[in-house]
């Protein structure tokens, strides 16, 4: 890109404070956009993630365009988190440093409103905020949104994954007709596309890249394992990394929280983020991880949202999201400001096909890669100190120390030193993988490499109200079984399937048939098909299935359920599991079989 910000037609208050933040030329994204929206009064929607520089490029119209000789709103940020409403008013302010007068107030959850409603009190041109939090200042008249002229909606994807689609039709009720929306958005899913429709007319589209691209800059690479060796797997990769900065993502708050345990326990700097940390834990955490103190942030979804940290080496996807845009999401924490970055995937034999999937959507390849052996990464190692070595400049205060530490070594050669220096830190690696088994899978052998697979039918379906991702919320609860221990889970109509090792078969058979589901008693059996095989629509002759649609509620589409399964758009793992443990009575000891 050669255009100058000088060429954009901002006001020299903004040039000045472009320079003092040392921005030399306009970000693809900005080009596109400030002369646009400098220009013409217009509605926009722009595709562009985050690090792509989207804050300037809504930030700038939107101050020049403003008056600060009036406390009226007159404009308003939507964003999905606290943390990117607080990064937008930190931007905001820093791009309008130069103007006289202008306030910019954030409003966002989980801090005092009262405090909130007093900085609006003074009148803030600018108002950026959370939808929830903006809703609820709306309804109790501590903000007036009726006289705005603009309307940004940022993260447009993220706040309808989580479910503040209505939020943010309310706050949008409360807006003049006369207003102008700028739309940003990572992602176009159809619920984006929704609110473009109904709230835009005839916007500018800009494309930074092509449509739901991953970052460029980023590669795309996974490693399939066994379920039982992902810890082991994700330690490895680590490992042959040993420069990693790394965000690493799990399903669950539980996961989430058992690997970081495990990591720190195996000595690595590691730290879990995810909701159940208050917001005082969760910023210490950010601190370290900001500050370098923490090597691998591991991470739910939700919970890393906004994180805005450059230079992250590595995302690791412990587990894949259910939900294939939020992969995306993930892989774009890397990769950030033209730097390189590598996005992970650990995956079972059987989730190989999420990976296809994904290359869909992002329009790019994975690499298949092996899980390094112990004896590559005891090479990484030693090359790493050797380098570490040549790079590092001597400390002079060594020499004081010198005489005495060249008395105690003058007995060896400079060969036998540094062979002894270097068995320092080979020793720990060597020892630690001697010995440990090749942790990839077998490719071309079936589906359970390590030991017997069980299939099995349950009496209860769609037509129940659950599909896939609840039944094995629910499974995992009941038969307090682990993410990768239920698999292959498949909801019809009437009935369902799932496999899980044959260690547990007599554990699932006596725990199953002794509960009810919404007071429905269960009934379980072995699966007379293949064991190990998925069922496939009526194959296995019972009534009452129809097939299996290719779709599930926004997932994968490998495991769908029937066409009657129902949404359930913003409940969390956490919430479906109580929900399902809502169905449940015990009536033990009435195991009936059918
Ligand atoms: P954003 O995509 O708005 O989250 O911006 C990502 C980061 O890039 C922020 O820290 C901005 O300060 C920075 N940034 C925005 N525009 C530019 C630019 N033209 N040149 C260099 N850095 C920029």
């Amino acid at each position: 890109m050669s255009t100058t910000f000088q060429a954009l037609g901002l006001d020299e208050v903004f040039l000045k404070a472009i320079a003092d933040l040392g921005f030399e030329k306009p970000s693809g994204v900005q080009e596109q956009a400030i002369p646009a929206l400098l220009e013409k009064d217009i509605d926009m929607v722009a595709l562009a993630q985050t690090g792509t520089g989207k804050t300037a490029a809504f930030g700038f119209p939107m101050l020049q365009k403003i008056n600060t000789d009036s406390k009226t709103t007159q404009g308003i940020i939507i964003a999905p988190t606290r943390e990117l409403c607080l990064q937008i008013t930190n931007e905001m302010k820093l791009y309008g440093k130069y103007i006289n007068g202008l306030n910019i107030v954030a409003v966002y959850g989980g801090a005092s409103i009262s405090d909130q409603a007093k900085q609006l009190r003074r009148g803030a041109q600018i108002v950026v905020a959370t939808p929830g939090r903006m809703k609820d200042m709306i309804g109790r008249r501590m903000l007036d949104i009726s006289k705005i002229d603009f309307c940004v909606l940022d993260e447009a994807d993220e706040m309808l994954n989580m479910g503040f689609y209505e939020d943010i039709t309310d706050i949008l009720s409360h807006t003049p007709e006369t207003k102008f929306t700028w739309l940003f958005s990572a992602t176009m899913p159809k619920e984006v596309s929704r609110i473009a429709k109904e709230f835009m007319s005839s916007p500018l589209e800009i494309t930074v890249g092509a449509k739901n691209m991953g970052a460029t800059n980023v590669s795309h690479e996974y490693y399939v394992v066994n379920a039982r060796d992902r810890y082991a797997g994700l330690k490895r990769l680590a490992d042959a990394n040993p420069d990693i900065f790394s965000v690493i993502f799990c399903r669950t708050k539980r996961d989430t929280q058992q690997v970081a345990e495990r990591l720190i326990e195996d000595g690595y700097s590691a730290a879990a983020l995810h909701g159940d940390l208050s917001q005082h834990q969760r910023d210490l955490v950010m601190h370290s991880f900001r500050s370098r103190q923490i090597q691998m942030l591991v991470a739910t979804d939700v919970a890393a949202r906004g994180i805005d940290v450059d230079d992250i080496t590595h995302v690791i996807n412990y587990q894949l999201p259910d939900e294939v845009e939020i992969y995306t999401h993930r892989s774009g924490r890397t990769g950030r400001a033209g730097k390189d970055g590598v996005s992970m995937v650990l995956v079972t034999k059987g989730e190989q096909r999420k990976i296809h999937t994904i290359e869909k959507i992002i329009q790019k390849k994975f690499i298949s890669k092996e899980v390094p052996s112990g004896k590559e990464i005891c090479e990484v190692q030693l090359f790493h100190l050797a380098n570490t070595i040549k790079n590092t400049e001597i400390n002079n205060s060594i020499d004081s120390y010198l005489p005495e530490i060249n008395t105690l070594l003058e007995s060896f050669t400079k060969e036998e030193l540094i062979k002894k220096f270097f068995s320092v830190e080979f020793t720990k690696f060597h020892n630690y993988y001697e010995g440990k088994r090749d942790l990839n899978v077998d490719l071309s052998k079936g589906p359970s490499k390590g030991g017997e697979t069980v299939r099995y039918f349950l009496n209860i379906g769609s037509r129940d109200d659950l599909d896939w991702k609840r039944l094995k919320d629910f499974l995992k609860e009941v038969l307090s079984l682990g993410q990768d221990d239920i698999y292959h889970v498949d909801v019809m109509d009437s009935f369902s399937f799932f496999n899980t090792d044959k260690p547990h078969e007599e554990k699932v058979l006596e725990t199953l048939s002794a509960i009810q589901w919404e007071g429905r008693q269960l009934s379980v059996e072995v699966s007379t098909t293949k064991a190990g095989g998925k069922q496939r629509g009526r194959k296995g002759g019972r009534g009452g299935g129809r097939g299996k649609s290719n779709r599930s509620s926004g997932g994968f589409g490998n495991q769908g359920g029937g066409s009657r399964t129902r949404k359930r758009r913003g409940s969390t793992s956490g919430g479906s599991r109580r929900e399902a443990l809502e169905g449940i009575k015990n009536t033990r000891g009435r195991r009936r079989r059918r």
